[in-house]
């Protein structure tokens, strides 16, 4: 851990401080990914509903092109990563293993790959109700990983307004450094997009959290603020999970999002880096969201890169431009180790919320033996959300949802922070993941 963290107390309470192995790829420059012959979108890759397939198989399709609008208020459209055909809609290998439905593209070789944009949209002369239309026909969504649809984020129920749009440069998942590189190279991207979204919101101000292990990031952002505009950058001390919205919340405001409430309702828009350069990239080039910046790291990757990688490319081929993984690889995962997802297959695509590709070997993959609960205390001391782990796994594992939600289950943001702290090597976040699902399917069910 650096030093200067300690320098500051820009924070939240509880939390936990996981080695950051950001050092592999926080110095790399972002390089472009090359088009690969075949793309897989999932119909289903924001909360929400999903797509609805506007193409069909054997259409010619131009890069940038929709070929899936929105299903509903609450999701958003797609678009073509490259030039070429589809090829298939139907059910693809997801990330969990599950088959999904997706439309499958083959790339035109011959194609230049030019973009099929809009010309740049004059976005000061849209209506608020026009700008979050175009940020939903854009298939914006929240590039930190939950990928909730932006525009949604964006629509105030009447008499709500937003006094500070807060930008979350916090990347605190260990690995990660996609973000730092996009504040790092492109800093006045950023400003563009927060100029946008700052003034169509009537925000007073705005304010980029970063946390202190990203110097060149909190200097490149300095560097490019004029003193007229209203953004602050605020340093923030180095501890997991800084990036959950209300921990980011805490920090810089020193308010408490109470439970049930969102951040709009103490007037506040939380917004990731890379959704911000997304908005940007819409609005003054026309480009709707068809790739991300994607961090390929971890003990098992034989060249660490942040690369610029187009939607829906298969994870194996990003691996083979890294030089493939290493013989002693165990597990790749997609996002970050703490609140990633093992995958079940090298052929899921990359998706609108894959942050990163991890690859580990044994040593980081070995589950502790699992031992009793010694009544420690340490996973209640660890929660952000001062939920009590323990006793939510101990009703996890008897299956007892309905005192697991008396417990406030809906709160856990399954950041992991408590499996992290455990001495008996309980998987408790698991175990509350599991039930969570469990319990989903089985309102479902009664629906
Ligand atoms: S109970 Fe949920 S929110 Fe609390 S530390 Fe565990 S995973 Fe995080
Ligand atoms: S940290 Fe583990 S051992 Fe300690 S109280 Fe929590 S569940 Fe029990």
């Amino acid at each position: 851990m650096r030093a200067l963290s300690t320098l500051f107390k820009r924070s939240f309470s509880h939390g936990v401080h996981p080695d950051e192995f950001k050092e592999r790829t926080e110095g790399l420059p972002t390089q472009r990914m090359p088009f690969v012959n075949r793309y897989v979108l999932p119909l289903h890759q924001h909360l929400g509903a999903p797509s609805k397939a506007v193409v069909s198989s054997g259409q010619r399709v131009l890069r940038g092109q929709m070929i899936a609008e929105p299903g509903g208020f609450v999701s958003t459209a797609l678009h073509s990563p490259v030039t070429g055909w589809v090829r298939d809609i139907g059910p693809h290998r997801h990330v969990d293993g599950r088959f999904v439905p997706a439309i499958e593209i083959e790339a035109d070789p011959y194609a230049t790959q030019r973009l099929a944009v809009k010309p740049a949209l004059d976005w000061k002369a849209l209506s608020m109700e026009q700008l979050i239309a175009e940020i939903q026909q854009a298939g914006i969504v929240g590039l930190g990983g939950a990928a909730f649809p932006s525009h949604v984020k964006l629509s105030l129920p009447e008499g709500q307004r937003i006094r500070h749009l807060l930008i979350n440069g916090a990347e605190c998942e260990p690995y990660l450094t996609n973000d730092h590189r996009l504040m790092v190279e492109r800093p006045d991207a950023l400003i563009r997009g927060i100029q946008i979204m700052r003034e169509k919101l009537g925000a007073a101000e705005a304010v980029i959290g970063v946390e202190l292990n990203k110097p060149d990031a909190i200097d490149a952002l300095h560097r490019h603020i004029l003193p007229e505009q209203p953004i602050r950058v605020v340093s923030l001390r180095v501890k997991y999970p800084q990036g959950a919205e209300k921990m980011l919340i805490k920090s810089i405001f020193g308010r408490e999002v109470p439970a049930g409430q969102l951040p709009r309702d103490l007037e506040i828009s939380v917004n990731n880096v890379g959704t911000v350069v997304a908005v940007a990239d819409y609005f003054e080039q026309g480009m709707p969201l068809i790739e991300r910046v994607v961090t390929v790291s971890g003990p098992g990757i034989a060249y660490p890169a942040n690369l610029i990688v187009p939607l829906g490319t298969p994870v194996r081929e990003v691996l083979r431009f890294c030089g493939g993984l290493k013989e002693e690889t165990r597990e790749v995962i997609l996002g970050g180790p703490m609140m990633g997802m093992p995958l079940a297959s090298l052929d899921a695509p990359i998706l609108k919320g894959s942050s990163g590709i991890l690859a580990f070997t044994a040593a980081e993959t070995a589950r502790p033996k699992e031992y009793p609960c010694i009544r420690c205390g340490r996973c209640v001391e660890a929660c952000p959300y001062f939920l009590n782990p323990s006793r939510l796994a101990r009703l996890a594992k008897a299956r007892l949802f309905d005192e697991m939600k008396a417990f406030n289950v809906t709160e856990c943001v399954e950041c992991g922070s408590c499996t992290y702290s455990c001495p008996s090597g309980i998987p408790i976040v698991q175990l509350i993941r599991t039930a969570k699902d469990s319990m989903r399917r089985r309102q479902g069910k009664e629906q």
